[in-house]
């Protein structure tokens, strides 16, 4: 049976130490002893998340922090624009749907980033948009997206910005008081290296005065319950003990890195992983790629699903596959949390390999070699 190594773009491989930390017997969360490690995680979440605005803990997965940010600031028959392109994007949408919240689409092709110009005109044409919901790196198709420049239009308008950075936080750069950012969402099992369970928000005041000033259809997720629990190191009921106790080791190990230590190093796994599946011939997905994960189109002769099965069959290397209509075509590989230069350089052997196998043409070595030449001129050194 072949060791097991996971790659897709969440949930990742956690650290050793987090693990241990869940192994210990369960804390009780109203205590002096779990409100000192509260604090800490607080602390840790506002490092790795660049603010100094409120910080938030939701015992759910990304998407309930997606909800509440929704449910929160936007009320029933308000208006939200929503930029769209790609799988979670798209939840951005069916979220406002469900609560009868009013949409503004600016709607591109999966691969495709948003521009700053175009969301400034849509901000015009609808000046009573209460926030606006976009996306850090689009998980579906390894897209970044330039959030630093759409902050700038959006806070020049009356409007909110909203950012899906659940996986891309903590493996691109993310400023989120520096660009404007109103609500960050964060989940666990990506960037974080958390097991899945947890999400983060932070709210700027700008945010928390709009929340106040709605009534909120939430009684879990109403935010001014969290902002006041965690005014005292708690959140308002019982935490996912055990992942707050992971996600304190996670943040030690963010902490002592660097954030931007962290952001370099996926910025060079990404530009080897690059230039290594362009020496097979294969394209990525995304026009502006992301740091943290590469989408990349199979060869068109080569069934998707089966590619997929023999990488974890012969070297139990699980990636990410197609969603939505590019189920299938492409794979994804995550270049966060634990992901490193081995591991990509790994990836890339098995993947020339099993596309061998499957028939095509492949110059064995290739890959690696052209992912190698980027990480021998890498400054890893940066921080
Ligand atoms: C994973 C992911 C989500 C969904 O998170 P869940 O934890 O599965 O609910 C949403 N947005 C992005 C960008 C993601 O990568």
């Amino acid at each position: 049976m072949p060791k097991k190594r996971l790659f897709t773009p969440g949930p990742v491989e956690v650290p050793q130490s987090a693990l241990l930390a869940m192994a210990r017997q369960v804390r009780h969360h109203r205590t002096a002893e779990f409100r000192s490690t509260m604090s800490e995680v607080f602390e840790g979440l506002k490092y790795a998340l660049q603010t100094a605005n409120d910080v938030l803990i939701l015992s759910c997965s990304g998407t309930g922090g997606m909800e509440a940010a929704m449910v929160n600031l936007v009320p029933r028959s308000g208006k939200a624009l929503v930029l769209e392109s790609g799988k979670f994007a798209e939840r951005w949408r069916l979220i406002a749907e469900r609560f009868g919240i009013e949409i503004v689409r600016y709607e591109l092709p999966w691969g495709e980033a948003f521009e700053a110009a175009e969301v400034e005109r849509l901000l015009k044409q609808h000046p009573d948009v209460v926030a606006v919901f976009s996306t850090l790196q689009e998980t579906s198709t390894g897209v970044g997206h330039d959030i630093e420049a759409i902050g700038r239009v959006v806070r020049n308008s009356p409007a909110l910005l909203v950012v899906d950075g659940i996986s891309g936080v903590g493996a691109m750069e993310c400023r989120t008081d520096a660009w404007g950012i109103d609500v960050l969402v964060v989940g666990a099992q990506k960037a974080m290296m958390t097991p899945p369970g947890l999400a983060f928000l932070a709210v700027s005041s700008r945010a928390w005065r709009q929340i106040e000033s709605i009534t909120r259809p939430t009684f879990y997720f109403d935010l001014l319950a969290y902002r006041k629990a965690a005014q005292s190191g708690e959140t308002p009921y019982t935490p996912a003990i055990p992942l707050i106790e992971a996600l304190a080791e996670s943040l030690r190990l963010v902490r002592n890195t660097g954030i931007e230590t962290l952001w370099v190093r996926t910025k060079l796994l990404s530009r080897a992983m690059l230039a290594g599946i362009a020496a097979l011939g294969l394209k990525p997905v995304a026009k502006r790629p992301s740091e943290g994960v590469s989408a990349v189109y199979l060869p068109e002769e080569i069934d998707g699903k089966k590619f997929l099965t023999r990488l974890e069959e012969r070297f139990g290397i699980k990636l990410g596959g197609g969603q939505g209509p590019l189920k299938g075509k492409i794979f994804r590989i995550a270049q966060m949390g634990l992901v490193d230069e081995v591991d990509i350089l790994g990836c890339l052997a098995a993947i020339e390999l099993v596309l061998l196998e499957m028939g095509k043409n492949v110059v064995l070595g290739s890959a690696v070699a052209a992912a190698g030449m980027v990480m021998g001129k890498g400054d890893w050194g940066l921080a």
